[in-house]
């Protein structure tokens, strides 16, 4: 390799320094030909925990041993299943645990959200989001629109980075906002693009949404266990994850909503379900909906136990590792696949374009690059060689070191086989 940096020795002496280097051993990693897997796709599906298989065999046990009365007797009582996330969530989103719960699957849940704080009239009508958000965001949101009877090609705008640029400027996003004034019913961002890795200014889109007098909510699919967050003191309206990204809860599993204490008890209307009722006289079984005084009252459902175990299992991690040491890991971690990848673009002849911001302060652990005049086959070779990330066509590969269970090892590694894969 061009640079002592880009070598075996200098990525095990960063692993050995890493405080956080033990948490590895306490996940699966995917095996590849008897090796581990340089698994970089926790962007998409988080690795499992090895607490989880202990968790979910609690919850298989009470249930054999207890059938209904589960519910009250099991170790963790099912009855109330769901506040047992609320403190960490609270942690890993900057809010307070009344302001947070968690519930459903993202896409419902940012429905249910919409139906209380997306609620056009007269001429405040407009949703405002980035370029490409995730599909099922614009599907939610141009629904959303057509359900209310608009039209969504002229209420959607979708703001586009300029000529030439992958990402949107800040200013361009406030000049926006201002730009669409009273016409802007809500902004509803990614908190990290899901494409570019991306991330926005949450607060200063806040403030400047608000100012114009919109409501402002984030998908944080791509956020939340990435970055640090403070919804509470940014005043962010609502924002909405899942949790089997950045927080490794497994497929499908349970997602989770912010609302802002500000909202609470307020009337706001709402699609509503018995977990959302008043939990001091949910099983009065009353015909009158009372809501909980807390983001617990968009609950529709009671809690599903199975598909929230593992978020348990995995949001002890969160706790133990804390996301001051996450972050700052992270922009080690990644400032290194980022070094990484300039070394092999400026010395193997393959122009390797990174499209994510180079500033620490806009991105979290995912780097996506473009590999002018390489396409699929490149993709293709990587993973027969045991990495795994992920391909955008035409020519995009994005890859996230995530800083709980990915080695400094793992980058170098990675750019060892891509330069093989290159040459
Ligand atoms: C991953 C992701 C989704 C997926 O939605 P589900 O309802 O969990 O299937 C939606 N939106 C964004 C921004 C995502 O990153």
């Amino acid at each position: 390799m061009s640079d002592p940096k880009n070598s075996l020795d200098h990525a095990r002496s960063l692993d050995a320094a890493d405080p956080l280097h033990g948490f590895r051993e306490r996940f699966h990693i995917p095996q590849h030909d008897g090796k581990d897997a340089v698994y970089f796709t926790g962007n998409s599906l988080g690795l499992q925990p090895k607490g989880v298989a202990t968790i979910l065999q609690q919850e298989m046990d009470d249930w054999a041993h207890y059938g209904v009365e589960g519910h009250f007797r099991a170790k963790n009582p099912w009855v109330s299943y769901h506040e047992i996330f609320s403190k960490s969530l609270s942690r890993i989103v900057g809010a307070k645990p009344s302001e947070v719960v968690a519930m459903g699957g993202l896409t419902s849940n940012l429905h249910l959200l919409m139906v209380s704080f997306y609620r056009p009239h007269g001429k405040r009508v407009k949703i405002l989001c980035e370029a490409r958000p995730f599909p099922s965001d614009t599907y939610a949101m141009s629904s959303q629109i057509a359900f209310h009877g608009y039209d969504p090609a002229e209420h959607l705008v979708e703001l586009a980075p300029r000529e030439g640029e992958h990402t949107l400027r800040n200013e361009d996003i406030l000049a926006k906002i201002e730009e669409l004034g009273d016409e802007l019913a809500l902004v509803l961002f990614g908190g990290v693009n899901f494409y570019t890795g991306q991330a926005f200014d949450m607060p200063a889109i806040t403030f400047a949404g608000q100012a114009v007098g919109a409501v402002v909510g984030f998908d944080l699919a791509h956020a939340a266990g990435n970055l640090r967050l403070d919804l509470h003191a940014w005043n962010v309206d609502f924002a909405c994850w899942c949790s089997y990204k950045y927080m490794n809860s497994g497929p499908g599993g349970v997602a989770g909503i912010f609302v802002h204490e500000r909202h609470h008890a307020k009337g706001l209307p709402m699609f509503a379900g018995w977990w959302g009722h008043d939990k001091e006289d949910r099983f009065k079984m009353e015909r009158t909906f009372k809501p909980m005084p807390t983001a617990e009252a968009w609950q529709l459902s009671n809690a599903p136990v199975f598909a929230m175990a593992p978020h348990r299992a995995a949001l002890d991690l969160f706790d133990e590792a804390g996301m001051e040491a996450l972050v700052k890991k992270s922009a080690q971690l990644t400032g290194y696949l980022e070094y990484v990848i300039d070394d092999l673009s400026a010395t193997t002849g393959t122009r390797l374009e990174i499209i994510t911001p180079r500033d620490p302060a806009q991105r979290g652990c995912q780097l996506s690059v473009v590999l002018h005049g390489k396409g699929r086959q490149l993709f293709d070779a990587l993973s027969a060689r045991g990495v795994v990330a992920d391909w955008r066509e035409p020519n995009v590969i994005r890859m996230a070191p995530v800083p709980l269970y990915n080695s400094f090892e793992d980058v170098y590694r990675f750019g060892t086989i891509l330069k093989e894969v290159i040459q």
